[in-house]
Formats: C-alpha cells, sequence, structure tokens
C-alpha cells in the first residue's frame, strides 16, 4: 500500500527502527527493491531525487504508484533534496507522497521561510515533508551535492525549525557525507550529538550520506532514534559492479539477461541494509 511520509515514519519512531529510503532511477533496480523489500517484509521508501527524475521522467510515477498500491508492504514515494518550491509542487502533482525540502544551504532564517512554504502546500493535499538543518558533506563527483565542510547540528536550533515549520521529519547533520568515502577518509559519526538531538526533537530523525559508513556506526544510530537512512550509492555500487561482470563477455545484449544478475547484486546489498536497519518484519506493524 501507498503510504504518507509520515505514516511510514511516525511507526520506525515509535519502534525503534530505521526504514531504507533506497534512490531510485532505473526501472529495474526500482523492481528489485520492491521484491526484496517484500521478502524481508520490511517497510519501503522509494526516493527519486530531482536529477533522477529528470532522467526517468514523471510519466513513470503513475506505475510507480500502481506497483505500490499492490505491495505487501508500505511505500512511501519521497522527493530526495527537492531545491525549490517548483520542483516539490511538480512532485506533489506526479503523485508522490512524501517531499523533502531542503533549504540546508540557505541562512537559518532563509530555510525556515521555504520550509513552512512547502509544509503549509504539502499538508493541504496529505503530502508529508522531510526537512534538512545543518549541512551533509560530498565525498566524490558523482555524489549528491553537499558542503565543502560539514556543518553540525545544533540541538536547540533544531527545535527551534521543528516548532516554526511544523515538518514531519528532520534530516540532520553528524557527521555522514553523500558519496563513497575515499580510502584516506574515515567517517566518524557524533553519536553523542544525535542522543543530545533526539532527546528535544520528538519527529522522526532522518541520516543521510548513509552509504559507506561502518556498519557498527549506522545499527549504533538506528539505536539511538534514527528512524530513516537514505542509501544510493551503495546498492547503485552492487548494481553496476556486477553489471560491469557480466557485460565483460561480449557476446551478451539482452537486458533480461544483463539485469537479472545485476539486481540480484543489489538486493544482497539491500537485504544487508534492510537488516542493519532492523526494518525486516516491520511491515506487520503498519
Ligand atoms: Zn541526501
Amino acid at each position: 500500500m501507498l503510504v504518507s511520509g509520515k505514516d511510514l515514519l511516525d511507526v520506525a519512531n515509535a519502534n525503534n527502527f530505521a526504514v531504507p529510503a533506497f534512490n531510485v532511477s532505473d526501472y529495474a533496480m526500482m523492481n528489485g527493491l520492491f521484491e526484496i523489500s517484500e521478502e524481508k517484509q520490511s517497510p519501503l521508501l522509494i526516493a527519486i531525487h530531482p536529477d533522477e527524475l529528470s532522467h526517468l521522467g514523471t510519466d513513470v510515477l503513475p506505475a510507480i504508484i500502481a506497483r505500490a498500491n499492490r505491495s505487501s508492504v508500505p511505500v512511501t514515494i519521497h522527493l530526495d533534496h527537492g531545491a525549490s518550491y517548483e520542483q516539490v509542487l511538480l512532485a506533489i502533482q506526479s503523485g508522490f507522497t512524501s517531499v523533502m525540502i531542503d533549504g540546508s544551504m540557505l541562512p537559518f532564517d532563509e530555510n525556515i521561510a521555504i520550509t513552512k512554504k512547502v509544509v503549509d502546500t504539502a499538508h493541504a493535499v496529505g503530502v508529508s515533508v522531510e526537512g534538512e538543518l545543518g549541512t551533509i558533506g560530498k565525498t566524490d563527483n558523482e555524489a549528491e551535492d553537499g558542503a565543502a565542510s560539514i556543518i553540525y547540528t545544533e540541538p536547540d536550533e533544531a527545535v527551534t525549525f521543528v516548532e516554526s515549520t511544523g515538518v514531519d521529519s528532520l534530516a540532520i547533520a553528524i557527521g555522514t557525507s553523500h558519496g563513497i568515502y575515499p580510502a584516506s577518509m574515515k567517517p566518524e559519526l557524533k553519536l553523542e550529538l544525535l542522543k543530545r538531538i533526539k532527546a528535544k526533537v520528538n519527529i522522526p530523525l532522518v541520516l543521510h550520506g548513509g552509504s559507506n559508513n561502518p556498519d557498527n556506526e549506522i545499527g549504533e544510530s538506528v539505536k539511538l532514534g534514527v528512524n530513516k537512512i537514505n542509501i544510493s550509492s551503495d546498492i547503485k555500487a552492487s548494481y553496476h559492479n556486477k553489471m560491469r561482470e557480466v557485460l565483460a563477455d561480449a557476446g551478451v545484449r539482452e537486458p533480461n539477461t544483463i539485469q537479472p544478475p545485476s539486481i540480484a547484486a543489489m538486493k544482497v546489498t539491500a537485504a544487508q541494509k534492510i537488516d542493519l536497519f532492523n526494518a525486516a518484519g516491520k511491515a506487520k506493524l503498519y
């Protein structure tokens, strides 16, 4: 069934697990993510970034919505990193049930103003909103945008931001980056800061840039109250690494020869994330 972001994440917040938000910009990957979520009985958040949406086209949305409606697990279709009011409107018009407005690079007051404007519009039609406070880093050129250096989320500012905007969930900066970390860089999450934010903010918390962080840190962040973790690079790497292997045979040509082993490899990674986030079997809570 298709549900709003609030309905999906409030249950995670009440039951201490995180819903995986898998970025999708390819139809075969989308089908594979539905399959593995159903096999694991895990709630699913299909995240589509504006760059991915322009690659896919909005015409695919009715198909994703139909797939979600016949799914045995709850599914939210979420706009990842909406950068403007116009992008949010396009997503709402296309049938997304959740949107992110990312004003994190703006001054605090301007971030509040654009986020509140999006909340007022989205809530009027039953769509949930994720805001972001603090900045997430960026580690490689293929990654989504991020800041050159991380600005950590300040707990008291987070309280003011949530109260002033009415957002349904909040992406926080505690040390993650978009992309895959280079060998020279050791990611380290500030779990003490997460605890302080969670003690003050009641709505579900979101972690971006969750690919390629040590499993023990991610597992700990779930225990401490993160309720949605964005995974993009890790599933795409598994998918395309396998595809490179398959394509080493110059004789293969058919997508239905090339894609199934790539999807199978992606599903192994997705299943590992579902387990790490304590989301397996949680569909029964809805
Ligand atoms: Zn992100």
